[in-house]
């Protein structure tokens, strides 16, 4: 199955300049490849230019134009011909089913916006520098450019575009997901409540521990981030050589905890994926918003608000957190879908205040962190085992109002 991913890229004031000149140079490829059909077409014997033939043209024209076609991948400026090559196919295709369609056009640089690459690691690289905390993607003849990667990237990515929005650039990338044997049946829903105490909890009473083990690459990092705070913020070429140390020391185990958190993302995705024909989950986006700790007004000064006690370091784990379930969820539902089980998200709502036995809702339900004790019928449980119970009632009601 193919996917395609969009990021924005944030490329410097030159890597901005030299993407300027690879459109501009392709649109002229593009244009100059396009004259020279029409002149052959207009010719008396009405020869017909095909994309092999200006494809076996492409060397020449980099070696006599090398400050400007001999720059860019030759991959790509094969992928612009075949653009071109498309649109004289439909326009062949409608002038022979007795449309009168227009000829094809040149192209202005303002209206040609997109370079292909037909093949990562093919004069483009996708993440293509690993140790760095930054995602990057290489592209021949512009360098390596930042890209705010806002999503993960599930799969081999086969194909990578640069295209411009206005004065933005974005990156475009197909992935190729691997397709597992399609699963049989299993009969079995379940809901998860994702935590910071434990990973998961399902309504079946499981948990999935967080991936901690002893003084973890997590801890470690803690400890490294917290030594890289004690330097003052310097431009990178005047740092001393234990800050450039302590730099790469929080790199390395950055990649270290994304690759640990990714692992255990997959393995537990893939057991729930297995057992389950229908998973249901908080949806994250509206949960972060409810878990906005809510301002106190302050008693003795009406109209001011107290300060809300919420640490930063809480803030802190909790975005770690945070992207660790963005992950988890973005692997879970691609997992879901190649194997034909069904995935939902749920309003949060009331998820952990409601009683599974009798339905009473109220916040004192919620005796502490971890316990549920009913304040109606008396009902104990695990307050996470709770959650994703109620997270379960509400995606199968939501399935049963969205028939498929
Ligand atoms: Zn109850």
């Amino acid at each position: 199955m193919i996917r395609s991913y969009k990021f924005l890229m944030r490329p410097t004031v030159g890597q901005t300049q030299a993407l300027g000149e690879m459109l501009r140079d392709h649109c002229s490829l593009y244009n100059g490849a396009l004259q020279e059909r029409r002149d052959a077409y207009r010719h008396v014997s009405k020869t017909s230019v095909k994309y092999g033939m200006q494809s076996a043209q492409l060397k020449e024209i980099r070696a006599f134009d090398p400050e400007r076609q001999g720059r860019w991948s030759f991959s790509s400026q094969q992928a612009t011909l075949r653009r071109l090559d498309k649109a004289f196919a439909a326009f062949f295709r409608r002038v022979k089913s007795g449309d009168t369609p227009g000829y094809p056009r040149f192209r202005g640089v303002t209206w040609f916006d997109t370079v292909e690459f037909p093949k990562d690691g093919d004069g483009c690289r996708w993440d293509s520098t690993t140790h760095d905390l930054v995602t990057r993607v290489r592209l021949q003849g512009v360098g390596h450019v930042k890209v705010h990667q806002h999503r993960a990237v599930v799969g081999r990515v086969k194909t990578v575009s640069v295209k411009r929005e206005g004065r933005k650039w974005f990156v475009v990338l197909t992935a190729e997901q691997e397709q597992p044997e399609p699963l049989p049946a299993t009969g079995s829903a379940v809901g998860i409540d994702l935590g910071i105490a434990n990973f998961l909890a399902d309504s079946g009473g499981g948990f999935v521990p967080n991936p901690r083990h002893g003084r973890s690459n997590a801890a470690r990092l803690e400890a490294a981030l917290q030594a890289l705070a004690k330097f003052p913020r310097v431009r990178r070429d005047q740092r001393s050589a234990n800050h450039r140390r302590t730099v790469e020391k929080v790199a390395k185990l950055r990649g270290k905890v994304g690759r640990q958190r990714l692992d255990h993302a997959h393995k537990t995705a893939l057991a729930l994926v297995r057992e389950h024909d229908f998973i249901a989950h908080e949806n994250l986006t509206i949960r972060n918003m409810l878990k906005t700790v809510a301002p106190k007004p302050d008693p003795d000064k009406p109209g001011t608000f107290l300060p809300n006690g919420a640490a930063a370091k809480t803030g802190l784990n909790r975005s770690i957190s945070d992207a660790g379930w963005g992950v988890f969820l973005t692997i879970l539902h691609a997992k879901a879908e190649s194997a034909g089980r069904e995935v939902i998200a749920v309003n949060p709502r009331n998820t952990s205040r409601r009683c599974p036995q009798c339905g009473h809702t109220s916040a004192d339900n919620r005796t502490t962190q971890a316990k549920f004790h009913c304040a109606g019928c008396g009902h104990t449980a695990h307050a996470d085992t709770v959650g994703a119970i109620n997270v379960l009632r509400a995606g199968l009601v939501r399935r049963e109002a969205q028939p498929a």
